[in-house]
């Protein structure tokens, strides 16, 4: 059968996705080392994280309450009573030949993310649980010529695994829910989110069934997407490989293939191990937990607004529609800088319009974080202020006073703009003397207006402006222009 007759529509995608993200702790889960990406490889390793003989694990508070934080902010049940676990596996980055994680009694379990499709609807992903484990270290098989290499500086730093539900159902919304959970784990400040540096890493897990079937298809796990977007690629492209094999009458096979970037392509990597190949059992090294709910409570209380408070905040008290709220509460730094601005300014749509366009742009462009931005949030709600109260236009605010503070930080916007001569002339003689030149310009366009021809009036006003180098305040100035003609 050629491609062209193919009905995909006769489909329906099954995704779950498995998400992995590095815990921004001092310390490693088991041990005191540190961690640093990009430090020298092996120098934040200890006799602990290198697996030697005789050396004991103890576990990590921070990440405990970390990974409570994430349960709570995603609705989950947290678990009281619960232990480590071995996954035993052999491999040249992994030293002690296992892993600690969680295998029958994760730390949260149930729950969901919520994420907004283009179209506005909203869908409810299911989380299947939340666990607690630590990383390998990285072989590196492109540094040699004839050797591989191992970088044990990652061995042992904390983890949070959080696996869905197969309820993902195009790579669209795989992308949707890896930006929300990216979003969380930011607010959260329990990692940096950096898919690039593997900070924050997902497996893809995806099958498909004819639509009205209820049963699954086999999955297919695809792994090395370093991107969201390549998330969605990989999905997309997987999707197709299946149902182009179906359609041939092929069988799909359970196993792990790995996402090619530059081909845009899924190829096999290993076929899929299962469970009992971990030999998973108690971790005897380390005590298990008791998590109480005074316990949870505190760490409850030490939470910051999530991005869905946020939200509602800036929808109905700031009354900013779903954009504009979406946009400023993207990053938490941002809706804190936002919210900066809002103490010292009561016009919230002006504060919101200098967050979206400029600072954004110059941030972009700069490609630096709102946090290392040398602006204050007062000094933009000073700039707000001329601008209401007809000191400086907009256009002059926005393309010569802000770029001029950007460069003068410790100046106020009204120096800037004296010391520039930006300040708006209303000064009624100074305006007077613009309008006269104006209308002395077009004496045949004056009897058209007083014909008639209000739409003139813009003419004159471009006039004055132009007379004025843009200094002349155009209220007053259109008030004086009119009055002036007139009498014409
Ligand atoms: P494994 O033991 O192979 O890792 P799990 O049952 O732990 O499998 O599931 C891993 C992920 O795969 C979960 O996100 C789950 O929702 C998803 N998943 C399970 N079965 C399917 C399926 N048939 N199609 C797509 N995703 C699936
Ligand atoms: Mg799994």
């Amino acid at each position: 059968m050629s491609e062209k007759e193919i009905d995909y529509s006769k489909y329906e995608p099954v995704i779950g996705l498995e998400v992995h993200a590095q815990m921004l702790t001092k310390s490693k889960a088991y041990c005191k080392d540190p961690y640093d990406y990009g430090a020298e490889p092996n120098t934040m390793v200890s006799p602990v994280s290198l697996g030697h003989p005789g050396t004991l694990p103890k576990h990590n508070k921070q990440v405990v309450n970390n990974a409570i934080k994430m349960g709570l902010a995603c609705s989950c049940q947290i678990a009281g009573f619960q232990y480590y676990a071995r996954k035993n596996y052999f491999y040249a980055d992994l030293p002690k030949g296992y892993q600690i994680t969680q295998d029958k009694t994760p730390i949260c379990t149930g729950g969901f993310v919520e994420i907004k499709r283009k179209d506005g609807t909203e869908k409810k992903i299911g989380l299947t649980r939340i666990h607690m484990e630590e990383d390998a270290g990285k072989s590196m098989h492109d540094q040699d010529v004839y050797d591989s290499l191992i970088d044990l500086n990652r061995a042992g730093v904390p983890l949070i695994e959080i696996v869905t539900e197969p309820e993902i159902a195009s790579g669209e919304e795989a992308y949707l829910y890896l930006t929300e959970m990216r979003k969380l784990v930011r607010y959260l400040e329990i990692c940096d989110g950096n898919m690039e540096e593997g900070s924050l890493r997902c497996d893809a897990n995806i099958s498909v069934r004819l639509k009205g079937t209820t049963a699954f298809g086999t999955k297919v796990e695809v792994k090395n997407m370093n991107s969201m977007r390549n998330v969605q690629r990989a999905i997309d492209f997987e999707i197709k490989r299946q149902v182009d094999m179906i359609e041939n009458g092929e069988k799909i096979y359970q196993e792990t293939r790995a996402f090619d970037a530059l081909k845009g392509i899924t190829i096999p990597m290993r076929s899929k191990e299962g469970a009992a190949d971990y030999r998973y059992f108690p971790e005897p090294d380390l005590p298990p937990l008791n998590i109480t709910t005074e316990y949870i409570n505190g760490v409850k209380s030490q939470m910051p607004a999530l991005p869905k408070e946020l939200f509602e905040r800036f929808t109905k008290t700031y009354l900013l529609n779903d954009y504009d709220a979406g946009v400023l509460t993207e990053s938490r730094d941002v809706a804190e800088y936002f919210e900066g601005i809002l103490k010292h300014t009561s016009n919230i749509k002006s504060a919101a319009n200098w967050v979206m366009v400029a600072i954004k742009g110059y941030l972009n462009e700069q490609a630096i974080d709102i946090k290392d931005f040398v602006l204050q949030p007062t000094k933009i709600a000073e700039l707000i202020s001329l601008i209401d109260e007809g000191k400086i236009s907009n256009s002059v605010a926005s393309q010569k006073v802000f770029p001029a503070m950007i460069n003068e930080h410790h100046k106020s916007p009204l120096q800037i703009a004296e010391s520039l001569n930006l300040l708006q002339e209303s000064d009624s003689d100074e305006l007077q003397n613009w309008i006269d030149q104006a209308i002395a310009k077009y004496p045949e366009k004056v009897t058209e207006y007083k014909a008639g021809k209000q739409s003139l009036l813009g003419l004159f006003m471009g006039e004055v402006m132009k007379f004025s180098k843009g200094k002349a305040d155009p209220k007053l100035s259109s008030k004086l222009l009119k009055e002036t003609l007139d009498k014409q």
